[in-house]
């Protein structure tokens, strides 16, 4: 069965996340192997200026809607919007970031369009017109194979970081899409509640720097880890025991119960590694951690265990690093 392949863009106010460009690039290649088409679908304010952004990317259609109820009420519009594409595009894989926003989404459009959905995605294979989905399971423990059945229709959550990006102008052709009929929507946003946070998304940041227990408090996370994640051009992350002492929110925190990062660095200081913490940064590119007590369980699974106290390594480093980038500027 030939299939397209749909990319749901996930953006505020025109402003999208680096996974976008990963679907895109994935889209394209995945299209390419299964006889179909690579689409778009950005919704809501900004819409177009992300469309522009997408220009840069191997797609064929980019289909939009600048429609104010996308922003005024829960997903239900959102997933109006994309259900209408996905049913004039006919048989199609749909692939959404795996991110809070997108994993919602996703539950609504594969229920929607009564389609498999497979969570977590780190790898794609085409083998004849089976779509396989490859997604690490049990905290990494167990990698599984699923493939889609002879349904019209399939839904992926996307892992980030996990594919890569690469712009290529083609020229997509934007496409309005037209207002579903026969809507009304209840539920409207009253206000958004922010968590502060870096601008960079922390399942997305090629570096994270994290920070736990042995801090001992909220201040080494601004004036230790934060001058070294932007030396790195990378953001904070926590471990949880961090996170429930309130030194930093929740937003930040790796692991079972916080979110699954795969940057090319992951540097902790003041972690000791425990089961819970080790299944959101284990397929971390490079692990380095510094802890003052040598037979911590991370030095198990880190590729580099730096022992010593992280107050007196991570200003020096973080100094290093400057003069190596002032050097090489
Ligand atoms: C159901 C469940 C879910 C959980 N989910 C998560 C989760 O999502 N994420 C998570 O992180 N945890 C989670 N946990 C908690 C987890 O089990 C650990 O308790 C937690 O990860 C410990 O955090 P930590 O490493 O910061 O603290 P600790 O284990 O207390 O380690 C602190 C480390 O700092 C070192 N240290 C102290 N001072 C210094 C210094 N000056 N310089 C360098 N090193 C120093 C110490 O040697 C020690 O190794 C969960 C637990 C449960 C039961």
């Amino acid at each position: 069965m030939t299939r397209n392949v749909i990319i749901f863009v996930e953006h505020k106010a025109g402003h999208t996340r680096k996974v976008t460009f990963e679907l895109a690039t994935e889209a394209r290649a995945l299209a390419d192997q299964i006889g179909g088409r690579a689409l778009a679908v950005a919704l809501g304010n900004g819409a177009s200026t992300v469309a522009q952004a997408l220009g840069k990317y191997p797609l064929d259609e980019i289909h939009i809607s600048e429609d104010p109820d996308v922003d005024r009420f829960l997903l239900d519009p959102t997933v109006d919007y994309l259900e209408a594409v996905a049913r004039s595009a006919g048989p199609s894989i749909v692939l959404v970031g795996n991110t809070m926003m997108g994993r919602d989404v996703a539950g609504r459009i594969a229920a929607r369009l009564q389609a498999g959905l497979t969570s977590d995605v780190t790898g794609i294979r085409v083998e004849g017109a089976r779509v396989e989905c490859i997604a690490p399971k049990l905290g990494g423990n167990t990698i599984t194979t699923c493939a889609f059945k002879e349904a019209p229709y399939g839904v992926v959550t996307i892992r980030p970081n996990a594919f890569a990006a690469a712009s290529l102008e083609t020229g997509a052709q934007v496409v309005q899409i037209a207002k579903p009929a026969g809507k009304s929507y209840a539920l409207t946003i009253e206000a958004e509640v922010e968590e502060a946070s870096d601008e960079m998304g922390l399942e997305e940041a090629p570096v994270v720097i994290a920070g736990g227990r042995g801090l001992g408090g909220p201040e080494p996370f601004d004036t230790l880890l934060k001058p070294l994640a932007q030396a790195l051009g990378g953001t904070v992350g926590a471990s949880r025991a961090a996170a429930d002492a309130g030194w930093v929110p929740y937003s930040l925190q790796i692991g079972q119960t916080g979110k699954v990062v795969s940057p090319q660095l992951y540097l902790c200081a003041g972690i000791s590694g425990a089961i819970q913490h080790k299944v959101g940064m284990q397929t971390a590119g490079t692990i380095v951690a510094i802890n003052k007590d040598g037979s911590v369980p991370i030095g198990e699974f880190a590729d580099l265990l730096v022992v010593g106290d992280a107050f007196k390594i991570l200003p020096e480093l973080t100094q290093l690093v400057q003069e190596s980038k002032a050097a090489h500027a």
